[in-house]
């Protein structure tokens, strides 16, 4: 009798005579389809001790193979447990960064209101304010000093002095260039609708109160 299963290499096929699965190594398609337990209980006379055998052998693999069940079981008992203790820390790990995002979150926003409310910053605005409105000031005296001290024709200052024996206009002449400037950026100030420190009377403000 031959049998259909791969030669030279190690497989496991079911005996013809215990019917269990066993390791075989065939050289050949005529060798015997029969375990090396088995190979005693070929013969007619033999078998009732080839049934003790062969009970013996089904009864030690069945308390392997529930041996191996019952430790499959308690793996993946262990397993699953581990996992539940995994999820909860994962959980709480979740639930602690969220805590501290929104928390971090709040802080920045508070953070920022305090400093924009901070004492220091308010101090500096007012400064700055109040040294804006002395520059002003300022400001607004030299050009009515330069409204009435300008070189005007004929080489005379608009007083009717002599150009260059006008004290008034040789006083503000280092003046006057900052004059126009500070006139420039307030005249645009004004035409922007914002706060300017142009005198009532300068003529762009008249002109606008015209318009
Ligand atoms: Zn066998
Ligand atoms: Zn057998
Ligand atoms: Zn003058």
């Amino acid at each position: 009798m031959t049998h259909a299963h791969p030669l030279h290499v190690d497989v496991e096929v079911a005996c013809l005579c215990c019917l269990a699965p066993q390791p075989f190594h065939f050289t050949s398609l005529s060798d015997q389809v029969v375990c090396s337990l088995c190979v005693h209980h070929i013969g007619a006379e033999k078998s009732e001790r080839r049934d003790l055998e062969h009970v013996k052998l089904w009864a030690s693999r069945w308390a392997l193979a529930e041996t191996a069940h019952a430790d499959y079981i308690a793996e993946t008992d262990a397993l699953l447990f581990g996992r539940d203790k995994d999820l909860t820390a994962l959980r709480d790990q979740v639930a602690e960064l969220s805590a501290i995002v929104a928390g971090q979150f709040t802080a920045g926003i508070e953070g920022v209101r305090s400093l924009l409310q901070n004492d220091l910053v308010k101090r500096a605005e007012r400064n700055t304010e109040l040294a804006r409105r002395q520059i002003d000031w300022a400001m607004a005296g030299i050009w009515r000093i330069e409204a009435l001290h300008h070189d005007a024709a004929a080489q005379k200052c608009s007083c009717g002095r002599m150009a260059g024996s006008c004290d008034e206009s040789a006083a503000i002449d280092p003046l006057r260039q900052a004059l126009l400037d500070w006139e420039k950026k307030n005249v645009a100030l004004l035409q922007g609708g914002r706060r300017h420190g142009l005198p009532a009377d300068h003529p762009a403000v008249l002109a606008q109160r015209i318009r």
